[in-house]
């Protein structure tokens, strides 16, 4: 592969370099297009450094506001030494709805929402003007984290709001976390579910009305465990001499911890991500993209790191390996239409990510970075990982 201005030039075998370029030896090992993590939330451009470290080129964003969004667009757009980012800006809740309980604690200032369909076309219109990529659109009343009754979105809202985000050209992306909430959003017409649910098993119509819509799905797996059954995938890399000294200090510390210690609700014993494995396999089965999203907020998951994990999860729920990379790579960029990214063919950038063995073979090889580029340009993962230490010990 030929890079020529942090684009891919041309791929084949036998390709005559140009005589002033920097040759990569990548034998016994695999090229991969720069991984996209479908479902972040990101706060730091900290964050979208240690991403990148990771091989993820490309976070997308599933709640923000404006006023922490703009520094990262700027240094998104500025910097190629950390991931880019897309983001669907503030997502659509009703008054007290979730996640409106997050500006209680600190994490968000007060963001607007709405009580009535009538009501959708201005707020899409509203976040089309902030910028906003795609609209979330927040569909859940708690019960599924222990309490229930926390006011939601109605049928007739969430359909308002996925006609209005059509027609400014959004993609409309709906969390929800029960079947029927899935049920409801796929019958509005939402392009994609950025979670897949834990309350129950899926059932044969919800599979065949999700493939029959052409939606896609970020099933989420990875924080589902943390949240509702065997505990945190992440901690399974402890050892990995190539993944977690490259996380933040703090990140690991977090990540040691025990999180469900410190939750302020208890997950009801029905709710399992055994039920989002089972979805997940199902809708690979009807041809529903899955796309890998991490649902990845400090200090829960680790930004990069934990997509390796939801790699391996989605391995472990039936997919293929070549299926679960195809779900961190081309499957996002399509749905998407990230159409400068996410597959190694020319005129798409050089976003890459080199590994030692064969992923295709041994989902685990992701782990095994031996190079990082966005853009083109080499990310010096040494220096990152000196400076994290430094930076932690002063
Ligand atoms: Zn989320």
């Amino acid at each position: 592969m030929l890079v020529r201005d942090g684009v891919i030039a041309e791929v084949g075998s036998g390709l005559p370099a140009p005589s002033d370029a920097e040759i990569v030896e990548g034998s016994g090992g695999t090229l991969l297009p720069g991984l996209i993590d479908a479902h972040t939330h990101t706060l730091t451009v900290a964050e979208l450094e240690q991403a990148l470290a990771f091989g993820v080129t490309t976070e997308l964003d599933m709640f923000c506001v404006p006023k922490l969004l703009g520094p990262l667009r700027a240094a998104a757009a500025s910097r190629v030494d950390i991931a880019d980012i897309r983001s669907a800006g503030i997502g659509a809740t009703v008054p007290s709805g979730h996640p409106t309980q997050l500006v209680e604690v600190g994490v968000y200032p007060p963001f607007p929402t709405l009580s009535h369909a009538d009501e959708a076309a201005a707020f899409v219109s509203a976040r089309a003007r902030e910028g906003s990529d795609y609209l979330k659109i927040l569909v859940e009343d708690g019960s599924t984290m222990g309490w229930g009754g926390q006011p939601r979105l109605s049928p007739e809202m969430i359909t308002a709001l996925v006609t209005a985000a059509h027609a400014q050209q959004l993609r409309a992306v709906a969390h929800v976390s029960t079947q029927a909430d899935a049920r409801h959003c796929v019958a509005a017409g939402v392009d994609g579910l950025a979670h897949l649910f834990v309350d129950q098993l899926p059932d044969a119509a919800f599979v065949r009305q999700a493939a029959a819509a052409g939606i896609f799905a970020i099933p989420t797996i990875t924080i589902f465990e943390m949240l509702y059954s065997s505990g945190r995938r992440e901690t399974g890399y402890v050892d990995h001499p190539r993944l977690w000294p490259y996380l933040d200090p703090a990140v690991r510390t977090a990540l040691q911890s025990d999180w469900r210690e410190h939750l302020s609700w208890q997950p009801p014993d029905w709710a399992s991500a055994e039920h989002t494995k089972q979805a997940t396999r199902l809708l690979q089965q009807a041809s529903v993209p899955i796309l890998a999203g991490t649902d990845v907020a400090y200090p829960r998951a680790g930004h990069g790191l934990s997509l390796h994990a939801e790699l391996a999860a989605l391995v472990d729920a039936g997919l293929t390996p070549t299926a679960a990379l195809t779900a961190a790579t081309s499957a996002p960029a399509d749905a998407f239409g990230l159409t400068d990214r996410g597959r190694i063919e020319p005129g798409r950038q050089a976003d890459l990510l080199l590994v030692d063995g064969d992923p295709t073979s041994e989902i685990t090889a992701t782990g095994e970075i031996t190079g990082v580029w966005r853009h083109g340009h080499h990310f010096d993962r040494d220096t990152y990982q000196a400076t994290l230490e430094t930076t932690h010990n002063q």
